[in-house]
């Protein structure tokens, strides 16, 4: 919990900012007052209707406890936005999938360049690794320069090994390749994968060819398909996160580098407008700064 605490302070201090200065002006609690208010929530990224629901439950909150001075006025927004994103309207809980013991397991990572991607495939092979899980990687982000020895550093790190061809190569080779090996005696394989987003056709194109790869080998489609999202970007990467949505059937959202983030309420916008489970977050550089996402803990830092 104080992780996420430590993770969510510059989301919280933004939050608290735009309530504080929203409130800079308060006179009473009047329609203007919950109109603004609404506004004040759709900025903060609680997504539309979120914010229409949030505001009549506040109107409500506001005369039931008699708040009328600005204090207790703030108090009551805070304590209402907990008990809606804890218990009544909570953020949606999701695990990543467990892993087939009988079959190699595939996960595959997605997302646009800088996202997170190669860091997370790192923290999440070390993870693996110390459950017992024979790991392998495969570099198929052959597009990014940099991107191969990024992973393969990542891999020697930890002790496991990467797949991977010279820059320039058909992802989907590299793909094929790791998945003959893989199949051989490993529990699972990693993939990264080329975010350009610039051109979503062929972006799909790739990532079909790459799950189509997979499910001829495997005999099933990937385990997971995990969208990597910046939290630094906000809005940003609520719209990439549609496009690759559109482009392919992502099972779960990684929001990496919330340490860092003042936009950890993105979290509340992808829960409300795209129904994809986050459920993983990263909160640092280190191996060990992957976190399952807990939403209750989640809320909790947010709107303490
Ligand atoms: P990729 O292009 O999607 O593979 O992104 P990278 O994994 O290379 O990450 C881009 C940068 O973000 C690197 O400098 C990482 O160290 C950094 N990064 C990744 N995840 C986190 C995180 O959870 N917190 C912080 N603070 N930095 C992160």
């Amino acid at each position: 919990a104080a992780e996420y605490d430590a993770g969510l302070k510059k989301t919280r201090h933004s939050f608290r900012e735009k309530l504080n200065g929203f409130l800079a002006n308060f006179r009473s609690v009047d329609e203007d007052f919950f109109e603004d208010l609404e506004d004040l929530l759709i900025q903060a990224d609680v997504g539309y209707n979120m914010a229409l629901k949030i505001s009549d439950a506040l109107r409500e909150e506001v005369k039931l406890q008699n708040a009328k001075s600005k204090a207790d006025v703030a108090q009551v927004i805070v304590q209402k936005m907990a008990e809606i994103y804890t218990t009544e309207n909570p953020i949606t809980k999701q695990q990543l999938n467990d892993l087939d013991p009988q079959n190699l397991n595939v996960i595959l990572f997605v997302g646009v360049n800088g996202a997170g991607k190669t860091t997370t495939i790192g923290k999440l092979a070390a993870r693996y690794q110390a459950a017992g899980k024979k790991v392998l990687l495969a570099a198929a982000d052959t597009f990014r320069a940099g991107a191969i020895e990024q992973l393969q550093a990542w891999g020697s790190k930890i002790g496991v090994e990467t797949v991977a061809k010279p820059a320039g190569s058909d992802p989907a080779a590299v793909v094929y390749e790791a998945l003959q090996i893989a199949q051989e005696d490993y529990d699972l394989l990693l993939v990264d994968t080329a975010g350009r987003l610039q051109n979503n056709t062929n972006l799909m194109k790739e990532l079909e060819k790459i799950k189509r790869i997979i499910t001829r080998q495997v005999a099933t489609a990937p385990q997971e398909v995990l969208l990597v999202i910046d939290a630094t970007t906000g809005q940003n990467g609520l719209v990439q996160a549609k496009q690759f949505q559109k482009a392919t059937q992502v099972t779960g959202i990684v929001l990496s580098k919330l340490d860092g983030s003042s936009q950890g309420g993105i979290v509340l916008a992808i829960n409300e407008e795209l129904h994809i489970p986050v459920k993983l977050v990263g909160l640092g550089e280190k191996v060990t700064d992957l976190r399952d996402f807990d939403p209750q803990q989640y809320a909790t830092g947010l709107f303490s």
